[in-house]
């Protein structure tokens, strides 16, 4: 199994759904499923993030408004025929060969099949197609066709096609889906467009194509909101012809654009051709890839990690940061929940934020954007502060669907999961742990916080008989229980997952110094005195949830979700004790064990130490697991207690998608939220990273079924690599437990990509392998391998291992520090400065080398480097006749002295000591009887006939040691 590939065999129209979806290509800006560019079984589908459109359908006689992720007009159709024969479909076609793959690592998914036709002809296909990561509005698809067993003329249509609706999901297909209108299309110097606007937001949305093959000509053919150009290429028997569809993509939405169809066919007449586009698209995956790598043991998970990072860098790349944007719960792969913006960025920024700090930071934005929508949203509801809405989409509104169906019994009902206000405290959550992890919080993720906290303290309400805070009329994560058993409105008394993340905000509020004294008051009140419920010695889900009933488990044993299937059967999910996700136990997840305790006990409640350990054990038996979610959650809280469930849990959470799990819902969009939790869970859960104010902790636990695991990761502006095995974790090859950052601990060492080189370069000189330096060292392969290709900041302990088993010095590892300005590290532990004599320094500059001449230059002060001599107590360096220098310090004219400055010094970056020698006095020529004297040659070549020497009036030192 190749770990960077996907694979798949055959032409199986069941499966198709879910092949587009996991082989969807993306750059973070728009993203093209899998879809077949030929044939009738499939579902199309191009997005572009941020691009939403709202319309009014008729549902059970109510009007009901969706806002939906457009689905763009399809840029991929492309279909060919030989001589006598029909257009291809696979669905039809005899195939003899049939194979596609996505290839993750380089960002392509190729497909190669062999069709024998009706005359007989076989006819070989192999295509290329890519979404381009270098270049966000191009994409292209590349077709070679080859006759093995005829010579003659192949037909080939490529279209532009605009007829698509929003039809992608089966639930949905009595809501309008057509949100494309005022088509046009048209052709230009070869290249065909097409542009359409949606209905109500007024998105102009343009594609532009060009045709690339080496048989000149095309016909146009435009058929009504589609256009096409077809080619006929001669194909002699056994010789490939390629053909080249490059298409852009533009927007009303995009920056720097006069109209999108303008911008659209420049982006494409200017787009390289498909090997160069490919090879730039390529190098910009390998950026990204160096950034996000990930390594685990086994081939299998490897492929499902890359999969999931492949996937949510599709979605969220640096070109999203930019874009306005958030974080779509299915990503850009299909239209299930419409595009939406839910809380999953919850399970989604504590990866980014360690990698992709720039794009957590714009996905942030786009809350903060929307902070006054959900101003006016918590004034008109009658608190303070942002609510915000559990859907989101365009301009922050609330988008959840007042309406749902119930396919398992075809009712429409109504929808109350709005109540889910907790999205707040994912919101501030994030704030928090983006801070944490760059140690940065500017000035607009501290309003947002401050904005959250403020609602959630309106949102408590002190019961003056219990002198308690209660919050009422919210509904909890677990989305099976909006109501009490009966209740003719919606919503939950003081969900224990709301009531104890708001303890825990308005605590963080309170850190940042902004809320006012009034306000710091009530908070600090609310911090004591939330209510929090128990029942059977656990945290109840809400007030009465431990008077609803036990479901009989038995009798929906394998139902994920309950709520239909009880809904079906006439009755209500409301009525018992069954979760579809973890809610409860959320808090286990978001918060340490020692936080949660801190709160509890903080609120006068005791806890017993069983109480954690009680409540997992608890909720697990009462849960479905009717999202992905959940078991990325309860992979975590039995990460130290139960080990062998955790991984159970967690390769749930892993083949989600890759293997549809839940039946069907893949092949609407993946599930973005698992995908990264799944790679959040490997960094906290297994390597046992955790960000606290004082720094990174590691806490590592590796499952049996993983010997090693490593990463680097990027933690307030230091760049780490990660490693641990079951022995040990060490961060830049050393073994340790915590981080603090660069400038308070350990000293390390800005190294260059060219320690990379240098480090290979000496592993070859001595033929030795990367494992046999590492082990030399004492270092990981990983951070080895990880240090010859990446610049990194090892520590000046790894330096030196490193330096000995590579049998040199650690100066020469950095390059004796001449490419690189000098270090950029901590002083010694105790410095000691010493002063030089004359002779001393004379000794020291006396080998001769590179040294630096200051003098007052005609545009200011000046310093250069030049390769210079001792000659019998005198500097001489040389110079260019008549060049800058020479003019400068017009040693030629007889009678003028220029005194000059001149400098040499050696530092030695590991040990933070070194020495510099100042010669100070006149420069002049040098007569030319003693030219033969000199021996220099400068480095920068050229003609330098110059020869000036420096007569030291004065020479001084200084050196300076460590202890
Ligand atoms: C889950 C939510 C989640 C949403 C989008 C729902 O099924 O219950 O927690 O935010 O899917 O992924």
């Amino acid at each position: 199994m190749n770990p960077w590939v996907l694979s798949y065999e055959g032409f199986d129209p069941a499966s198709e759904g879910l092949r587009e979806a996991l082989c969807t290509l993306g750059n973070g800006r728009f993203a093209t499923r899998g879809a077949t560019p030929d044939g009738e079984l499939r579902t199309a589908g191009t997005y572009a993030a941020g691009c939403y459109d709202r319309l009014d359908s008729t549902i059970a006689g109510r009007t009901v408004t969706n806002e939906d992720l457009v689905n763009l007009p399809d840029w991929l159709p492309l279909t060919f025929a030989a001589p006598g024969s029909d257009w291809f479909r696979p669905e039809r076609a005899d195939l003899l060969e049939y194979r596609q793959e996505l290839d993750m690592r380089h960002g392509t998914l190729s497909r190669a099949l062999r069709r024998r036709d009706e005359a007989g002809h076989i006819t070989a296909v192999r295509q290329r197609r890519l979404v381009s990561m270098a270049d966000p509005r191009l994409a292209a698809l590349e077709t070679t066709f080859t006759a093995e067993n005829w010579s003659g003329p192949l037909r080939v249509r490529a279209a532009l096609d605009g007829r698509v609706t929003n039809s992608g999901v089966a639930r949905y297909r009595d809501l309008r889906g057509d949100h494309l209108t005022c088509h046009d299309t048209g052709d230009q110097d070869g290249l065909t467009w097409l542009t359409a606007t949606t209905r109500s937001s007024q998105i102009t949305v343009a594609l532009a194509s060009r045709t690339d093959t080496a048989t000149p000509g095309h016909q146009v053919i435009r058929e009504g909101d589609r256009i096409g150009t077809e080619h006929v290429l001669d194909l002699a028997q056994g010789e490939p012809a390629t053909l080249t569809k490059t298409v852009a993509l533009a927007t009303s939405r995009d920056s720097a654009v006069h109209d999108p169809r303008s911008a659209a066919i420049r982006a494409v007449r200017l787009a390289p051709r498909f090997d160069e586009l490919l090879a730039r698209h390529v190098a910009a995956w390998e950026r990204l890839w160096h950034r996000a790598q990930v390594d685990v043991d086994g081939p299998e998970l490897a492929q499902i990690v890359h999969l999931h990072v492949f996937h949510l860098l599709q979605t969220l790349s640096p070109h999203t940061a930019d874009l306005d944007v958030g974080v779509p719960a299915r990503g850009l792969h299909g239209e299930a929940y419409r595009g939406h913006v839910f809380w999953d960025e919850l399970f989604v920024l504590p990866w980014l934020n360690l990698r992709f700090p720039e794009t957590s930071l714009g996905l942030l934005r786009y809350r903060w954007r929307r902070l006054p929508e959900a101003r006016a949203a918590a004034r008109d509801a009658g608190y303070d502060g942002a609510m915000f809405p559990w859907q989101s989409g365009s301009d922050g509104r609330e988008e959840t669907q007042t309406l749902h169906l119930n396919p398992a019994s075809g009712r429409w009902l109504p929808d109350a999961s709005h109540l889910q206000r907790h999205i707040g405290l994912a919101i501030a959550y994030n704030v928090w742990q983006h801070y944490l992890a760059t140690g940065s919080m500017p000035p607009w993720c501290a309003e947002l916080l401050i904005e959250i906290a403020r609602f959630f303290a309106s949102l408590a309400v002190l019961d003056p008989a219990s002198g308690r805070y209660e919050i009422r009329g919210v509904m909890g994560p677990d989305e099976y229980h909006e109501r009490y058993p009966g209740a003719s409105s919606p919503g939950l008394a003081n969900n224990a997952y709301t009531n104890v993340m708001t303890v825990w905000l308005l605590s963080r509020a309170l850190d940042t110094g902004k809320a006012s004294p009034e306000e710091s008051a009530r908070w600090d009140d609310i911090t004591r005195r939330m209510r929090v419920d128990f029942h059977d010695g656990v945290i109840s889900q809400f007030t009465g949830y431990a008077d609803l009933l036990e479901l009989d488990w038995a009798r929906y044993r394998g139902a994920r979700r309950l709520d239909r299937a009880l809904e079906a059967d006439g009755d209500d999910v409301n009525r018992y004790k069954a979760a579809k996700q973890a809610d409860t136990l959320m808090l286990c997840y978001l918060l340490t064990s020692d936080e949660l305790v801190g709160i509890l006990n903080r609120l006068g409640y005791p806890v017993e130490p069983s109480l954690i350990p009680r409540m997992v054990g608890y909720y697990l038996d009462r849960t479905s697991h009717g999202s992905t979610l959940s078991a990325v959650v309860h992979a975590w809280v039995l990460s130290r207690s139960d080990r062998a469930r955790s991984w159970q849990y967690f390769a749930e959470a892993l083949f989600s998608d890759i293997k549809d799990v839940q039946h069907g819902t893949t092949a609407e969009g993946i599930h973005l939220g698992a995908m990264a939790g799944t790679l959040d869970l490997l960094q906290r859960c297994y390597l046992g990273l955790e960000i606290h104010p004082d720094g990174l902790h590691l806490n590592p636990l590796l499952p049996d079924r993983l010997g090693t695991l490593s990463m680097p990761i990027r933690f307030r502006g230091s760049r780490l690599f990660i490693d641990a095995d079951h022995r040990q974790a060490r961060i830049n090859g050393v073994a340790r437990p915590t981080f603090i950052t660069s400038m308070q601990g350990e000293p390390t060492m800005t190294a260059t990509g060219d320690l990379g080189r240098r480090i290979a370069h000496h592993r070859e000189r001595l033929g030795l392998t990367l494992e046999q330096v590492a082990e030399r060292a004492d270092m990981s392969p990983g951070y080895l391998q990880y240090l010859e290709e990446q610049p990194g900041t090892p520590t000046a302990e790894a330096m030196y291992r490193l330096a000995e088993a590579l049998e040199t010095s650690v100066e020469d590892l950095l390059g004796g520090g001449v490419d690189r300005p000098p270090s950029r590290g901590r002083a010694g532990t105790a410095p000691t400065p010493e002063s030089l004599d004359r002779e001393e320094c004379l000794k020291l500059i006396e080998p001769g080398g590179i040294g630096r001449v200051a003098f007052n230059g005609s545009h200011g002060p000046t310093v250069l480097p030049v390769n210079y001599q001792l000659l019998e107590g005198s500097i001489v360096f040389r110079t260019a006749s008549g060049g800058p220098m020479d003019q400068d310090l017009r040693t030629g004219l007889e009678g003028v002295e220029i005194k000059v400055g001149f400098e040499v010094d050696r530092i030695d970056e590991a040990q933070r000591e070194g020495w510099s020698v100042l010669v100070q006095g006149p420069a002049h020529h040098l007569p030319p009887d003693e030219l033969p004297k000199v021996t220099i040659t400068p480095w920068a070549g050229g003609e330098r006939h110059l020869y000036v020497r420096i007569t030291p009036h004065q020479i001084t030192g200084r050196r300076i040691h460590s202890l």
